[in-house]
């Protein structure tokens, strides 16, 4: 999934390219697609786009009367539609300007998950689905993340995926996270106090700014394949900062990847929970 760098530097490759052209036409192109029914899309119309913004993994599209809030989820893409036909594979929903562009949302697979909410300016950050979400990432601070530590006690790496604790982090970044601040991915966050507050908060930035360079660098968004990392998926390759063996444990929508000399005293993490079982 794309996470706070993907997202945010997509939303500045959008803001580059379309920023000032105006909206003819939206147009969902499955039932599922548009989550909202007030606003009407059609008060963008003749409206030019102002900005492509970001708020944790949703894109915000500015029109001075509407802002329409996407999320890609899993497998979903904002692009240039080039093609423009009727059925486009994938296709969730369009945004057409009058220079004779247009938007398209898609979603590869079978979920339909992604989705576009058309709410009304200045309205988007204190409705759903953003006001549930946790401090942006970059912008939370030690004493803040501290005092959340406490307020949401569960392991560290669930707590860095849940939305609502800290908005942009997903499952790679979490994994890239904890091993930054050599801190067990188990590790419990109502223990971790200001000090360990301190060091995720600088492997965030690390963490982020790395994934930001990178996505920057590049003329679209990255497969996950490419992105940067030293845990994330390299299960059995030897750490780039003390030689161990990197582990997993495995879960079925995410894998929790670690180093047992950085992260967990050489520890070997098992789950003991019965959450692999339940499939
Ligand atoms: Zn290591």
């Amino acid at each position: 999934m794309p996470e706070l760098p993907e997202v945010q530097a997509h939303a500045e490759r959008l803001t580059a390219a379309y920023a000032g052209s105006r909206l003819a036409r939206f147009q969902p192109i499955t039932f599922t697609a548009l989550k909202t029914a007030v606003p009407a899309p059609d008060e963008a119309y003749g409206y030019p786009l102002r900005e492509v913004g970001r708020r944790g993994k949703y894109l915000l599209m500015e029109f001075e009367p509407v802002t329409f809030v996407v999320h890609l989820m899993q497998g979903g893409r904002l692009k240039e539609d080039e093609k423009q036909s009727v059925k486009p594979r994938g296709g969730q929903a369009r945004w057409r300007f009058d220079d004779g562009r247009a938007l398209l949302l898609t979603e590869a697979g079978t979920e339909r998950r992604a989705g576009v909410w058309c709410m009304p300016a200045g309205a988007a950050q204190t409705s759903p689905p953003l006001v549930n979400l946790g401090p942006e990432a970059l912008a939370v601070t030690a004493d803040d993340l501290a005092a959340r530590f406490v307020a949401h006690p569960m392991r560290l790496h669930t707590f860095l995926r849940n939305q609502r604790c800290i908005a942009g982090i997903g499952r790679r970044l979490a994994n890239e996270v904890c091993h930054r601040a050599k801190l067990s991915p188990f590790a419990p966050t109502a223990k971790l106090g200001v000090d360990g507050a301190r060091r995720v908060v600088a492997a965030i930035h690390e963490t982020v700014e790395e994934g930001l360079a990178f996505e920057r660098s590049r003329a679209d968004m990255s497969a996950s394949a490419d992105r940067p990392g030293q845990v994330h998926k390299r299960t059995g390759e030897p750490c780039p900062v003390c030689g161990d063996t990197i582990r997993e444990v495995a879960y079925s929508s995410y894998t929790v990847s670690y180093c047992p000399t950085c992260q967990t005293g050489g520890k070997v993490l098992a789950d003991n929970t019965t959450s692999r079982f339940l499939k």
